[in-house]
């Protein structure tokens, strides 16, 4: 019986164990910290082995087959060790497709993923094809592949750190939307590692898979151009697709069509832009562009993404809460057209706030810094935005928010970065800022 070894116990882990014993593995799941008691007992359940707050790395060692979870950098002693030993980790995504023969569309960039894994999920529903959403997107992979009834395609949101494991994955479909600076802590602070672990996507495809892409990003050009000149030519259809009007492909791209799309939820540039996207892939798979049509309209966007909470005394509240990095945070100032109060700011993963500063300086008339560590935010407007305030607590941010706007204009919570020196996530970030503003 061949051994498989499970490192990490999260949804991707879990997911990858159960569908390794599924398969007639011998598994066995090793997770450094306390394993969630959902998943525990899941691995319970199926009769499977595992340690918790610890590796046993001669049990790690026997493994026929290892699966790193993302969240699990290269550089920790316990890979390293692993890797010198001879063992070649993989990714849950990688280790599931192996078992499968299903369609998929694979989504990843560093901003967007999950609202055009949504959006393309929404397109496609209600057509004469099944399509079930997963990967980093709620359900894993694997787990997918479990359940009974097997769709006609995957739409699956995939992170550069699945990325890095995989070795055969092949999506029919694969989107790159952006690459723009987050997690460089992974990638030696350099950009083209990181870009380089996005291009992966495309690693196996080959026509007549298709590769959908940013056509305005020059390090999307570069990629592009890089495997060309790799691979010589042996590569999949290549899209590339500009922020703004929708344009449909149809017969492979024979001819072009323009779809209007209304809907207000989507009429920012950067949702603009994925929606673009969204139908590409959409319409690759099949679904008709009438039916693509009439699903646009529908959708009713993402919460925590650029969503409204109230208007109040002539005051907007938006929570894009899950802007974690300057890019998202550049897209939300870009989409708005009055003056801003801004409440920003949290744990800073490095980041560098330059390409902000004009619009800040256009459209913020306030700033609340909500962080325990608010220096670099700080020296990056001082001069620039003529209020700045600090607080630690999200009822005061909202409260001093709405003092400022005094009766017009946008309260946008849109932090740039992670949420964890404060809250446990940014889904906790974003109630709390929802419940401060309820309760104004
Ligand atoms: P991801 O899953 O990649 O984190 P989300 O769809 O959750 O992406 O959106 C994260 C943040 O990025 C939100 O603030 C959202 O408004 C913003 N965003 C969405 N699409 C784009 C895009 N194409 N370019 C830049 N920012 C985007």
């Amino acid at each position: 019986m061949k051994s498989l070894v499970v490192l990490g116990a999260g949804e991707s882990g879990v997911g990858a164990a159960l569908l390794g014993k599924s398969k007639g593995y011998k598994v066995f799941v090793s997770d450094g910290s306390k394993i969630a008691d959902q998943f525990r007992q899941e691995l319970i359940d199926a009769s499977i082995d595992f340690e918790e707050e610890g590796h046993t790395i001669e049990n790690i060692k026997g493994a026929d087959v290892l699966i790193k979870s993302p969240g699990i950098p290269d550089d920790v002693a316990l890979i390293k060790e692993l890797v010198a030993f001879g063992l070649d980790p993989i990714s849950e995504i990688e280790f599931a497709f192996q078992y499968n023969s299903t369609k998929i569309i694979a989504i990843t960039g560093s901003n967007g993923k999950t609202t055009t894994t949504a959006l393309i999920h929404h397109l496609i529903e209600g057509s004469n094809i099944e399509s079930k959403i997963g990967g980093n997107y709620g359900i894993s992979f694997a787990r997918l592949l479990l359940e009974e009834d097997t769709p006609d395609i995957f739409i699956l949101e995939i992170s550069s750190f699945q990325l890095d494991g995989i070795r055969t994955f092949r999506p029919d479909v694969s989107l790159i939307l952006n690459i723009t600076p987050d997690h460089l802590d992974r990638y030696e602070y350099k950009m083209e590692l990181y870009a380089a672990s996005k291009f992966r996507i495309a690693l196996n495809q080959r026509q007549p898979d298709l590769l959908i892409l940013n056509q305005d990003q020059q390090i999307c050009n570069e990629g592009i151009h890089k495997m060309l000149t790799e691979r010589k030519g042996d590569i999949p259809f290549i899209r590339q697709v500009s922020p703004g009007r929708a344009i449909s492909t149809i017969d492979n791209f024979s001819q072009t069509e323009f779809v209007e799309i209304e809907n207000p939820v989507l009429q920012s540039v950067h949702n603009l832009y994925n929606a673009q996207c969204a139908i590409l892939a959409a319409e690759y798979a099949g679904v008709p562009l009438d039916h693509i049509r009439k699903r646009l309209e529908s959708f009713e966007g993402m919460e925590h993404r650029m969503e409204i909470v109230r208007k109040k005394d002539g005051v907007l509240f938006i929570n894009d809460t899950k802007a974690t990095n300057v890019d998202a945070t550049l897209q939300a100032l870009r989409s708005m057209d009055d003056r801003v109060i801004w409440i920003v700011g949290g744990t800073d993963k490095g980041n560098e706030y330059d390409q902000l500063a004009p619009l800040v300086k256009t459209l913020v008339k306030g700033m609340i810094c909500l962080g325990i560590d608010n220096e670099n935010i700080k020296a990056a407007f001082e001069g620039i935005v003529p209020h700045i305030e600090e607080t630690r607590d999200v009822n005061q941010a909202v409260q001093s928010a709405f003092r400022l706007a005094e009766g017009g204009g946008v309260v946008l919570l849109s932090p740039a970065c992670a949420s964890f020196d404060l809250f446990k996530n940014y889904i906790d970030r974003g109630n709390q800022f929802k419940a401060a503003v309820q309760a104004l």
